[in-house]
């Protein structure tokens, strides 16, 4: 399948499975190399990391645990809108080696939001992994030290991201066809 129409929009295949697998591939052994002995706590956040996560973790081979987040938007008070918080975050993070396993950073404000979060609870240190970057985005100053790949402005869907709900399940990376 190299089109697939969601909705109103027609998507074609950007980044085929074997590629992305090579890539999580990298990332997993830089890990285990980088964090052995540190029994890190992956923190993957849902919904859009959860095909990253699971086969991220498959190659991790060091012992760590893991555990899921989610992120909340609502309507606060503040003048800037829509606030995001962190939900489910159950563990004791005192102390530990964490790493955060995202989906995609675009402008970065929710991973920035997520290290103000998780830094107000003691951790030792505070990795960042994602499966995607789309650099010419980014707002903030961020130390990604483990991205899979790095991408154009354009709309992606498939391997966990959606487009209004849909097309999680793809198995392929597919990006926006404007036309
Ligand atoms: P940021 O706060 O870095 O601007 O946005 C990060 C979030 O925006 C991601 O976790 C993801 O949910 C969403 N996002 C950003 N770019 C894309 C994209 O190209 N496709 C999809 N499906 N979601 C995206």
């Amino acid at each position: 399948m190299d089109t697939i129409q969601i909705k109103d929009k027609r998507f074609t295949i950007s980044i085929p499975e074997e590629h992305i697998l090579r890539e999580v591939d990298r990332v997993a052994s830089a890990i285990s190399r980088d964090l052995a002995g540190k029994n890190p706590l992956f923190l993957s956040v849902l919904n859009g990391s959860f095909m990253f996560t699971a086969d991220l973790m498959k190659r991790i081979t060091i012992p760590c645990e893991i555990s899921f987040v989610k992120l909340a938007s609502y309507q606060g008070v503040s003048s800037t809108g829509t606030i995001k918080e962190v939900i489910g975050l159950n563990e004791n993070i005192t102390g530990r080696t964490v790493v955060i396993v995202e989906d995609i950073v675009d402008t970065g404000l929710t991973m920035q939001r997520l290290l103000e979060t998780l830094g107000t609870r003691n951790p030792q240190e505070i990795h960042i992994a994602t499966l995607l970057v789309k650099p010419d985005k980014l707002k903030v100053d961020l130390n990604i030290e483990y991205a899979a790949m790095h991408i154009p402005n354009d709309f992606i869907v498939g391997y966990g991201l959606d487009y209004d709900g849909l097309g999680r399940n793809y198995r392929d990376i597919y990006t926006v066809v404007n036309d």
